[in-house]
């Protein structure tokens, strides 16, 4: 037989396999390896041509058709068949994720703002509504801003007052807010009034009322002509927003900083004024420690006393949250429980 013929035979036979094997095919992946094996660098097609360089030119010519011809047959089938099963997996997915477009949407869980945030905001909003400017100092502070520049000589039985913490480097984190009055004294032009909310810490045993750490809010007005009378009225108006306090009363308290002194109480919210457990019965509580700020302030700070008159205040933020809100455990407020924190 002439070898010519022989390979023709081969190649039909090949196209035989092919077309039985590629048809069976039950997925895309089998499909390509098989489509491979045959028509591949090393396919059954392809190593059958191998040697065709030593035909003769007629041969090739005749040897060349058929297995070109074989070759698109293969390709043309695997291609019907490719069509064929790359819809059968399209559909098998639709099938196995089917998409129902009418389904109601996970709710996406509204947040709120830490009702410290919420409060702070509100007063700051209130305070500049009255020509207030907003002021900040550093956490991190030098006792002279702390005490010294406050009338709080490092002799000063008062110092005992606030349980300071101390660095290793003589550096205090500020005990109040009042640090930041020392410093705007200095540096801004008069007149003016500003707050300065922030954080604070004393070292403290911490209970219901009390944390090592809590935010006060500073409030300093300086002006030639600022009397007593202009603390009450804005510290009053102050209480009635926040707090909605009905009845106000002022007391006389002792802070080195101001002279005079004083405390401002609201009527209990809790009781209204029958007396009760936070009240402590006397239907009074303490929200605003103030004063006029004391001439030796203005002295440390290169101002003339007898020129410039100003009131301060700094009011324990944290416990106007719990009195707002009716908490009786400040600690709520800070352990980030958001079964607490989602009730406001
Ligand atoms: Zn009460």
């Amino acid at each position: 037989m002439n070898k010519n013929l022989e390979v023709i035979d081969k190649i039909d036979e090949v196209f035989k396999d092919a077309k039985e094997i590629l048809e069976s095919a039950k997925n895309l992946n089998e499909l390509e390896d098989n489509f491979r094996s045959f028509t591949g660098k090393k396919g059954r097609l392809t190593e059958i041509l191998h040697n065709i360089s030593s035909y003769s030119p007629e041969e090739k010519k005749i040897v060349g058709a058929k297995s070109n011809e074989a070759k698109n047959e293969i390709e043309s089938i695997y291609n019907r068949k490719k069509n064929e099963l790359s819809g059968n997996e399209n559909k098998k997915f639709l099938n196995e994720y089917k998409i129902d477009l009418t389904i109601p949407g996970n709710r996406i869980e509204r947040f709120h703002k830490h009702p410290i945030t919420a409060v702070l905001e509100e007063a700051s909003d209130f305070f500049t509504s009255m020509g207030f400017e907003i002021v900040e100092g550093p956490e991190i502070e030098t006792t002279h801003y702390n005490f010294d520049a406050l009338n709080i000589p490092a002799d000063h039985p008062a110092r005992d007052v606030w349980d300071t913490f101390y660095l290793l480097n003589g550096l205090v984190p500020r005990t109040h807010t009042s640090s930041v009055q020392a410093r705007t004294l200095e540096s801004k032009p008069l007149p003016f009034r500003v707050i300065a909310p922030g954080r604070c810490y004393r070292y403290e045993a911490v209970d219901a009322t009390h944390l090592f750490m809590f935010n006060q809010m500073e409030g300093l007005f300086v002006a030639h002509n600022v009397k007593l009378s202009d603390l009450k009225g804005i510290l009053e108006e102050t209480v009635r927003h926040l707090l909605g306090a009905k009845k106000t009363r002022f007391r006389p308290a002792f802070y080195p900083f101001v002279e005079p002194g004083l405390d401002l109480d609201i009527e209990c919210v809790f009781c209204g004024g029958r007396g009760c457990g936070v009240c402590k019965n006397t239907g009074w509580i303490e929200v605003i420690p103030c004063g006029m700020v004391h001439p030796n302030v203005f002295k440390y700070a290169g101002i003339n006393p007898k020129e410039y008159k100003g009131f301060a205040f700094g009011m324990g933020f944290d416990r106007i949250v719990m009195l707002k809100y009716n908490i009786n455990d400040l600690r709520l407020l800070y352990q980030g429980n958001l079964d607490i924190l989602n009730q406001f």
